[in-house]
């Protein structure tokens, strides 16, 4: 079956356009980020929007407008449409209006990684790909690890020696090839530009494959479809590659185009942490691109991104959405992972830095207290135990179960 409306990539710079039925990297004539874009008048005409209530809770729901065209290349473990909780606690604490999580910690592999894989891996498929590459900070390489074996694509992925032990093993348990870098992400990024060549594998690393971006924007189409195509006023969500945040922003565009939403789009936040921050001093430079932020150390991991390829795109976001970009420290996000845990969500520290924003934002009066708030949490807390760090906790002897139970 041929549900996809993808039409062809086109450069984010220069604009130009190439066959999405060959396989592409980045621009060939500038090193832009290629963008899918899809025949959205076909998408407006046919209804597709009307088609959606039929159809499974899982981020395939928005086939025509992911670049896959034959279904039977879909790799999925039953990905996306994680709720939009209301958080009663936070709410009140800043006398807000209405403040939402919308919970990535449920999706397969325990990040919202897997959206961009499982589009990723089965264009991959599609395209005839046997052997992919990866460097990553960790959750991204789980990912690709669990989508490869799935689809049954050999997987080699690259991380920074000192990443989170859980995504070595979730990568060695899932039969992808591990090795680890003596740096950080672009040190790895670097090892594999000069690999892939070499050995033949295809690059899957962030913005130098024009897919996983397909993957993130979901995320965007479930925020609007789950809010009744109402939009919050402002995203909040923490920023490593960026991904996210721009594939958030052409859904909403597109959505505009087909007008199943109308009216203002969100104010977009990125939040970064202090240890590696490059995405926050560069827009409040003012700058159109980042600089490498130098000696970067955070334990939101997916955040310690410190030259994120597409960081133009990251900044365009920002301002076109009339948004802003904060940075909190690893101590407040630390607090922030106990306050989301009073409303019986376990987030990892890359979701929780969006709640340590909160403060700020609030206190500035940068978000009024009529709005509506999203906060995206990226991933569960399960994925980072050597994070949390409790007291000695008493063991109950022998003597007193037994007492007791008498
Ligand atoms: C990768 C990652 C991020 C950063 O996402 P981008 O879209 O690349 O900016 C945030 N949170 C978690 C848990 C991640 O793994
Ligand atoms: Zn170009």
């Amino acid at each position: 079956m041929n549900n996809s409306l993808l039409v062809e990539l086109v450069c984010s710079r220069c604009q130009r356009k190439f066959d999405p039925h060959l396989v592409h990297t980045v621009c060939k004539s500038c090193g832009g980020t290629l963008f899918s874009t899809y025949d959205l008048e076909r998408a407006k005409s046919d209804g597709v929007r009307a088609l959606l209530r039929n159809r499974t809770p899982n981020m395939w729901r928005y086939r025509e407008l992911l670049p896959v065209y034959n279904d039977t290349n879909i790799v999925t473990l039953g990905e996306g449409y994680t709720p939009i909780l209301p958080l009663r606690h936070l709410t009140s604490v800043f006398k807000a209006k209405s403040i939402v999580l919308k919970d990535d910690g449920l999706i397969p592999t325990g990040t919202f990684k897997a959206r961009g894989q499982s589009v990723a891996i089965s264009k991959a498929k599609e395209l005839g790909i046997e052997r992919v590459v990866l460097a990553s900070a960790g959750n991204a390489a789980g990912a690709m690890a669990a989508y490869c074996a799935r689809g049954g694509v050999e997987a080699h992925v690259f991380l920074p020696k000192d990443a989170p032990e859980i995504t070595k093993k979730e990568c060695l348990s899932m039969n992808a090839h591990l090795k680890l870098v003596d740096g950080l992400i672009d040190d790895a990024g670097a090892i594999v530009t000069a690999l892939a060549a070499r050995n033949g594998w295809f690059n899957m690393s962030t913005l130098k494959e024009p897919y996983r971006v397909e993957g993130k924007k979901t995320m965007g189409y479930e925020i609007a479809e789950q809010s009744e195509w109402k939009l919050p006023d402002v995203i909040i969500y923490p920023t490593g590659g960026g991904t996210g945040l721009i594939g958030m922003w052409k859904a909403f565009k597109e959505m505009e185009e087909m007008t199943w939403i109308s009216g203002k789009k969100p104010r977009m936040v990125s939040v970064q942490s202090r240890g590696c921050a490059p995405v926050v001093r560069a827009f409040q430079q003012g700058r159109e691109s980042t600089e490498k932020f130098e000696g970067a150390a955070t334990i939101a991991a997916g955040l310690r991104v410190p030259a994120p390829y597409a960081s133009e795109q990251i900044l365009r976001v920002i301002r076109e959405s009339r948004g802003t970009a904060v940075a909190v420290s690893d101590e407040s996000i630390l607090v922030s992972m106990t306050r989301l845990g009073r409303e019986g969500v376990f987030a990892c520290p890359e979701g929780a830095a969006t709640v340590a924003a909160l403060d700020e934002l609030f206190a500035n009066r940068w978000i009024d207290k009529d709005e509506n708030v999203l906060l995206y949490n990226t991933g569960t807390g399960l994925k980072y135990p050597e994070l949390i760090q409790v007291p000695e906790i008493e063991v109950l002897k022998n003597e007193i179960i037994s007492n007791t139970a008498q």
